[in-house]
């Protein structure tokens, strides 16, 4: 059933593409508009099924919006956000996607004129793969979507917010964005700098082809350069202290090896095995997506 009458999609790539092919399937939504820099994009979107009428006008697509949606690379997510509210009738909503909150929603929170709602979020499903061409109908099954209102956030269009997501993902959670950006560091965009790391620490060369091990560890090494160096920097005292709590770790497991202590070397890697058993996989719930 449809929770908007016009959804306008801005960023027409992996997620906001995915974003517009669930929509129009599960009908939540009379008309899904797409907003892209390029023509092209737009072409593919429609032929893709993603949206049903496209345009490069911003300021045309979001007029009639009830629900805006901000899917592009998080840098342009503010000032785009500040033009699309210029326009916007009163009471209509704007959200966005962006992997790192606080910067966004702080500013938009501070910036944006009351006569419309802002609510951030942050879908917890995507993939190394980058554009309309990667976007899937299904990208966001099994997945969560999170939140991040804060006091000056308006109830109601939280509520219809949380409505949408929940009919696209299997649960919505709310967070602070600074609690946001904390849990994201760690598990999200640390690996990804992790990743980065060893592929640049490490030389494959010598053998044929890299072995599976270093395949599956590096996979998201491949995502976008360009996306990702602006999280890091938006999320950058989260980042830092990720990485100087994973160099504790790093350091005392050099230091194991160091004394051949074997047993302390067991104790290690049976406690991360156990942890990392019981998070399960992501095949076992029927998707196949990383966080971001
Ligand atoms: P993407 O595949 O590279 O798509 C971004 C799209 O935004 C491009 O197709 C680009 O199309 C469009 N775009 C860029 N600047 C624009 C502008 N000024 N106006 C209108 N459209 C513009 O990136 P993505 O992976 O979908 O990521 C988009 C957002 O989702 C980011 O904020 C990211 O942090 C967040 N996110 C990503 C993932 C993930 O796994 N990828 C997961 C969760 C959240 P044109 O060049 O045609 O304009």
């Amino acid at each position: 059933m449809a929770v908007f009458n016009r959804v306008t999609i801005v960023g027409l790539g992996l997620i906001g593409g995915s974003l517009g092919m669930a929509v129009r399937r599960r009908h939540l939504a009379r008309e899904v508009v797409g907003v892209s820099r390029r023509a092209s994009t737009l072409r593919r979107a429609k032929r893709r099924g993603a949206i049903d009428i496209g345009t490069t006008d911003l300021r045309r697509a979001v007029r009639d919006a009830d629900l805006v949606v901000l899917a592009t690379p998080v840098e342009d997510i503010v000032h785009l956000a500040e033009r699309a509210a210029a326009r916007m009738r009163s009471g209509s909503i704007l959200t966005d996607v962006g992997s790192a909150k606080a910067a966004i929603v702080n500013r938009l929170e501070r910036a944006l004129p009351r006569s419309v709602a802002f609510v951030g979020g942050h879908p917890i499903a995507g993939s190394d793969a980058q554009g309309i061409n990667a976007a899937s109908a299904q990208l966001f099954d099994g997945s969560i979507c999170i939140l991040t209102p804060t006091s000056r956030t308006s109830r109601v269009a939280l509520a219809r917010v949380a409505r949408f997501w929940n009919a696209l993902v299997d649960q919505v959670l709310l967070m602070s964005p600074r609690q946001h950006d904390h849990v994201l560091a760690g598990c999200s965009h640390l690996p990804h700098l992790v990743a980065w790391t060893l592929v640049r620490a490490v030389t494959v060369a010598p053998l044929a082809r890299a072995p599976q091990s270093f395949l599956d560890m590096t996979r998201i090494a491949k995502s976008d350069p360009e996306l990702w160096d602006e999280i890091f920097l938006s999320n950058r005292a989260n980042m830092l202290a990720a990485m100087r709590r994973f160099d504790r770790y790093w350091r005392a497991l050099q230091a194991t090896l160091r004394r051949a202590d074997r047993a302390a070397l067991h104790r290690f890697l049976t406690v991360a095995k156990a942890k990392r058993d019981a998070l399960g996989d992501a095949d076992d719930r029927g998707w196949q997506a990383d966080d971001r």
